[in-house]
């Protein structure tokens, strides 16, 4: 081929605007970014997702430090409606959706399907991100996966790759799979055919994350789209793995950075035929992210802090005006937002009391928290609520803005001194939101996990903790971490920032020269055309 092979990319959520609530978190971040960035560059791409009515959580604290769930219908006046329609057969019913036209964001055009039309019986498949039930979420993979290849059809769109980014699309492998021995391949021919046209991006390094379902379940929910019990089994295992399926019906597949491509070909070492998974790390679109008067000036040390400090008195204003809590702009800030789960070690700066307050007495340290949990995870809650009740202990230094979306999270990496990062290691994917701090000059203190060992400069474009040592037992994990990260707060860190304010902005500026490129999305786009789409 001596063009550019068109790419249909598959995603369940597409994070592109905050307002436009199409999004849990970083996978989304991540499809939202790969869209704009495919239009800023040229890259022949179009995206599929499915148009949530209610999108995901509105996460709110109660006054009494709950968090608590709420959702909303949203209605979006820019959608396009393509005229168009496709219609899938679920738990054998036909279910029919409409195909809207999103490409309004300087995205790739991108298609969203929606069964919220008044000929449908069963229109709340796309009401909810992620939905409850394992009916619910299958349902909602079958729009996704079969009918955006029909839509993909409908459309007359001429697709040479089906990616999936994540394993939520994986029955759109099994359509292409049902249009070949439709057109009469043997099975066997029909699923070599179809794996030569789809690649698929793993971002699950906690083998509890990966979906699976019964094969009884799918067969009852008609996932099976024609194939065999037997033949579901041999590509997904019983139960039905949802990530094993991908890996073995993908020509390619990749991890979302290179740390995480180690990690994920172990974690799957024991899957049999199933393809390689390369490294391709993750990029942010910078237009989105990333202030341009800090971009414009790291040849000027002046200028560069002054358009720091802008960027920090507009988080504190945005601070007062959601929390009523008043920042001071000469305090070293750090920022903290995760989805809100255990080995993400949320509360872990708090570890050992004495140390922060000493430094909240002396007024030296001010943090900055934000985070959701998934609707049905208690745990989750627990640690939101956890941060909750911390900045009420210490309502002058810390602070938890709830609800965590794409405002929230650019105020923050634009706007705190320090991004900080410290999962249990090796389990952070890759980690966009310290891609997007490092390039408005605010420094990570991180674990080296995720993409921060590609990066990373200790003491000179930010810092790392720990070593990258790993432990069995989390409890001596947790202690050598804590220790480390103690040792760079209070023997780097905090002397920098109060005692050597010139050395802090050439750290800010080596942050982000040596990051503007190796972690913006045209690098991204490159290597998934060479090294995922065209292999
Ligand atoms: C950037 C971003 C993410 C992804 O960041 P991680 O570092 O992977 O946590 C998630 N949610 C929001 C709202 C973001 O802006």
């Amino acid at each position: 081929m001596n063009r550019k092979p068109n790419v249909a990319y598959f995603c369940m959520e597409y994070g592109l605007e905050s307002s436009f609530k199409q999004y849990a978190g970083g996978l989304g971040i991540l499809a939202g970014d790969y869209m704009k960035g495919a239009r800023q560059h040229g890259f022949p791409i179009v995206g599929i997702g499915l148009m949530w009515k209610q999108g995901y959580t509105d996460q709110m604290i109660s006054e009494d430090g709950k968090a608590y769930d709420s959702y909303h219908n949203y209605k979006y006046p820019f959608l396009k409606d393509t005229g168009r329609e496709v219609c899938v057969r679920i738990r054998n019913a036909d279910v029919y959706a409409k195909i809207w036209k999103v490409d309004c964001f300087d995205n790739a055009d991108l298609y969203m399907l929606d069964t919220d039309i008044d000929k449908n019986d069963e229109r709340w498949i796309t009401g909810q991100l992620y939905g409850w039930f394992p009916e619910e979420r299958i349902a909602q993979e079958m729009i996704l996966g079969i009918g955006g290849v029909r839509a993909m059809r409908e459309l007359g769109l001429d697709i040479d790759i089906y990616h999936f980014n994540e394993g939520h699309a994986v029955f759109a492998g099994f359509e292409l799979i049902k249009e070949y021995m439709d057109s009469g391949y043997s099975y066997e021919d029909a699923l070599e055919a179809a794996k030569e046209r789809i690649v698929f991006t793993t971002h699950t390094p906690v083998i509890q994350g990966n979906e699976s379902h019964t094969i009884e379940r799918l067969m009852y929910m008609g996932a099976n789209n024609g194939l065999t019990i037997e033949q579901l089994v041999s590509i997904g295992d019983a139960p039905f793995n949802m990530t094993v399926a991908a890996l073995r019906i993908s020509k390619a597949a990749n991890a979302v950075a290179q740390l995480h491509a180690e990690t994920a070909n172990k974690m799957w070492a024991h899957i049999d035929n199933r393809c390689e998974i390369t490294g391709i790390t993750n990029a942010i679109h910078l237009p989105t992210w990333v202030d341009e008067e800090v971009l414009g000036n790291t040849d000027n040390p002046t200028r560069l802090w002054d358009a720091h400090m802008k960027n920090k008195r507009a988080l504190i204003e945005f601070v007062r005006e959601r929390n009523g809590v008043e920042l001071d702009e000469d305090v070293l800030t750090i920022g903290f937002a995760r989805r809100a789960v255990a080995y993400k070690r949320s509360n872990f700066i708090f570890t050992d009391r004495e140390v922060v307050e000493d430094l909240f007495r002396k007024n030296k340290l001010q943090i900055i928290f934000s985070g959701r949990s998934h609707p049905l995870d208690d745990n989750g809650k627990a640690i939101v609520e956890n941060l909750v009740a911390m900045s009420k202990e210490y309502p002058n230094n810390v602070v938890f803005l709830e609800n965590y979306d794409m405002t929230i999270g650019s105020v923050l990496t634009r706007g705190c001194d320090v991004w900080l990062n410290n999962p249990r290691r090796p389990k952070e994917a890759s980690g966009t939101s310290g891609m997007k701090a490092a390039m408005n000059g605010v420094l990570n203190l991180s674990v080296l996990d995720g993409w921060w060992p590609e990066a990373c400069d200790h003491g000179n474009n930010g810092w790392q903790f720990g070593d990258g040592i790993e432990f069995i037992d989390d409890r001596e994990l947790d202690a050598h971490d804590l220790k480390a990260l103690y040792d760079v707060l209070l023997g780097s860190v905090l002397p920098i920032y109060y005692e050597n304010r010139e050395r802090w902005i050439s750290m800010m500026q080596n942050s982000i020269d040596s990051c503007r490129e190796q972690f913006a999305v045209k690098r991204m786009l490159d290597e998934y055309y060479e090294n995922l789409y065209e292999v």
